[in-house]
C-alpha cells in the first residue's frame, strides 16, 4: 500500500483572523515534515478592509498571537498597536454608578499567563498578521479572489472563483467568515447565517473632542435597558475612543440603514443622521457625562448586524474543512477571535501529528477535540447576548442588580478559559491501523 503523504499544497479561503493564523500555524507545524509545503490564501477583497472598528483581544488570544509572531509585530507599530486593557469596567447608564469589572489581571496586577486584554483597531491587527505572513516563505496571499463554489475529488479539492478561475489543493480550509461560501456552496449547502436580532453601532471618537473626562481607566461597558454602550481606548496614547452600542435592531431596519458603495451623497447623509438619532433616542437618559457627550456628538455611527451560524452543522467533507466563524460564528463576546486562533493552532498541530494518517482521521480528531467546547461557548454567548435586548423598566433594573452577581459567578470559568493554551492541549492518539508506522511516529513525537 502507498504510504499516506501529508498535504503539500494547501488552499485557505479568507485572509481574516482564522485564515492568516491558520496559514502561519500550519507553516510552523508542517514545514519540518513537508519541506516543499505551499500554502495559498485567497481573499475576496482587493486590499485589506479598513472597516470593522476595534476588537478586544483576551489574554488567550494575545498568547496565541504571540506564538505566531503577530503580537511582536503589533508592538512594533507603537501606539497604533492597541491599548492594554487591565479591566472592562461596568457602569449603569441610569445611575452612572460602577457595578463591577471584568479583570484581565490577577491580584498582583499581572496578566493571565503574562497577558492582559488589548483593544486594537482591526486594520492594525490585519496589517500585523499580513506582515508576518508575507515574510513566511511558503505562504502566498492572493487578493481579489472571491470563492463562489467548489468541488471535491478523491485526491484533491477545487475552489471556484467569481472570475471563472479555479485553485486546486490537497486540502482546502474554509476560513471565509460568518457568510462563508465554502460552507454554504460546498460543505454544508444551505446552512446560511441567521441574523441575531442585535447589531453594533460603532464609531471612533477623538478623546480631545470631549469636554468631560472619561469615567473609565481603559475600557467600559455601560449598560441600560435599551442595550449597552462599549467605550474603550483603542491606542496606547488614549487619543481615540472606540464606541459601540449593542442594541436590538429589527431585520427590516437593517436594509434601511445600510451604507453601501455607490450610494448618492443624499442617501448616505440621511442614513448617517438616522443612525445618530437611533443612538440618541435609545440612550438619551444616560447619566454618564462622557457617554452622554458621545451620544450627542456628530460621530459617524456605522451599523454592523450580528449574525450567527446555527450549531450542529457539518464542518468537513473529505478534503475540505471549515475553521473560525465559517464553522461556528456565534454572537461575539471577547472570546470569538480567540476561538478562531484556537481552531487554527489545534488543527495545525493535529495535521502535523497525524501526517501519516488519512485526512478523514485528521478531521475526526479535530472535531472530537472541538465540538463540545464550541457548542458550550455558543450557548453561553447566546445567553449573554439576550441581555442586550430591549427591556421593560423592572427587567432593566433586575439586569443591573444581577450583573455584578453574573460577573462574580463567571470569574472562575473566564480565568480558566484565559489560561487555555492550544499548544499544550493533549491531542487524541491516532487509532491503531494497518499502518502502525504512523502510530509509532505519533508516539515518538509525543515523547520527544
Ligand atoms: C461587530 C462585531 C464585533 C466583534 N467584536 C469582537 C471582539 O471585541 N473580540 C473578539 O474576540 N471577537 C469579536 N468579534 C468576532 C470576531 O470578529 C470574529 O470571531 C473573527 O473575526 C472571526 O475570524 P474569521 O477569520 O473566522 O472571520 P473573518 O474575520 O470574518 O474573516 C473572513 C475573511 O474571509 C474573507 N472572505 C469572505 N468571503 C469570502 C469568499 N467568498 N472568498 C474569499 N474570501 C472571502 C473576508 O473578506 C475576510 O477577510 C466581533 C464580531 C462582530 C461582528
Amino acid at each position: 500500500m502507498e504510504p499516506i503523504r501529508p498535504p503539500q499544497n494547501i488552499v485557505i479561503v479568507g485572509a481574516g483572523i482564522a485564515g492568516i493564523s491558520c496559514a502561519l500555524s500550519i507553516s510552523r507545524e508542517l514545514t519540518p515534515f513537508v519541506p516543499d509545503l505551499k500554502i495559498t490564501v485567497y481573499e475576496r477583497h482587493d486590499v485589506l478592509s479598513t472597516s470593522g472598528g476595534a476588537i478586544n483581544l483576551t489574554p488567550v488570544a494575545q498568547r496565541h498571537l504571540a506564538l505566531l509572531g503577530v503580537l511582536a509585530e503589533l508592538d512594533r507599530m507603537g501606539p497604533e498597536g492597541g491599548a492594554d486593557v487591565d479591566a472592562i469596567e461596568l457602569f449603569s447608564m441610569r445611575s452612572g454608578r460602577g457595578i463591577g469589572a471584568i479583570n484581565f489581571t490577577d491580584n498582583q496586577g499581572k496578566g493571565f499567563g503574562g497577558y492582559k486584554g488589548r483593544r486594537v483597531m482591526r486594520i492594525a491587527l490585519s496589517v500585523a498578521m499580513m506582515t508576518v505572513a508575507e515574510r513566511t516563505q511558503n505562504i502566498e496571499i492572493v487578493f481579489g479572489k472571491k470563492v463562489v463554489g467548489g468541488e471535491e475529488f478523491a485526491d484533491r479539492a477545487v475552489v471556484k472563483f467569481d472570475d471563472s478561475t479555479e485553485a486546486v489543493g490537497d486540502l482546502v480550509i474554509g476560513c471565509d467568515g460568518v457568510h462563508s461560501a465554502v460552507r454554504t456552496q460546498f460543505v454544508d449547502v444551505g446552512r446560511s447565517a441567521e441574523y441575531t436580532g442585535l447589531s453594533f453601532l460603532q464609531a471612533t471618537i477623538d478623546t480631545d473632542s470631549l469636554t468631560s473626562r472619561p469615567h473609565f481607566r481603559t475600557s467600559s461597558l455601560n449598560i441600560s435597558r435599551h442595550g449597552s454602550m462599549l467605550a474603550s481606548y483603542c491606542d496606547r496614547d488614549n487619543e481615540q475612543i472606540f464606541a459601540a452600542a449593542i442594541v436590538q435592531f429589527s431585520r427590516e431596519a437593517l436594509t434601511r440603514y445600510r451604507l453601501q458603495p455607490g450610494q448618492d451623497w443624499g442617501t448616505q447623509h440621511r442614513i448617517r443622521a438616522a443612525l445618530r438619532e437611533e443612538i440618541r433616542s435609545r440612550f438619551r437618559k444616560c447619566n454618564i457625562p462622557c457617554i452622554k457627550e458621545m451620544i450627542e456628538s456628530k460621530a459617524d455611527w456605522m451599523l454592523y448586524p450580528v449574525y450567527q451560524v446555527p450549531i450542529g452543522g457539518r464542518w468537513c467533507m473529505n478534503r475540505v474543512i471549515l475553521l473560525g466563524d465559517a464553522a461556528h460564528a456565534m454572537p461575539p463576546r471577547d472570546e470569538s477571535a480567540a476561538y478562531a486562533l484556537d481552531d487554527a493552532i489545534l488543527f495545525s498541530r493535529i495535521l502535523a501529528s497525524y501526517r501519516s494518517e488519512p485526512l478523514a482521521e485528521v478531521f475526526d480528531a479535530y472535531e472530537t477535540l472541538r465540538r463540545d467546547t464550541i457548542n458550550h461557548a455558543f450557548k453561553e454567548s447566546r445567553r449573554m447576548w439576550e441581555r442586550n435586548r430591549e427591556m421593560g423598566l423592572l427587567e432593566g433594573r433586575l439586569k443591573e442588580w444581577m450583573m455584578s452577581f453574573h460577573i462574580k459567578s463567571n470569574e472562575h470559568a473566564r480565568e480558566t478559559a484565559w489560561a487555555f493554551d492550544a499548544t499544550k492541549m493533549a491531542l487524541p492518539t491516532p487509532a491503531p491501523s494497518e499502518d502502525l508506522v504512523s502510530l509509532n511516529s505519533f508516539l515518538r513525537d509525543r515523547t520527544l
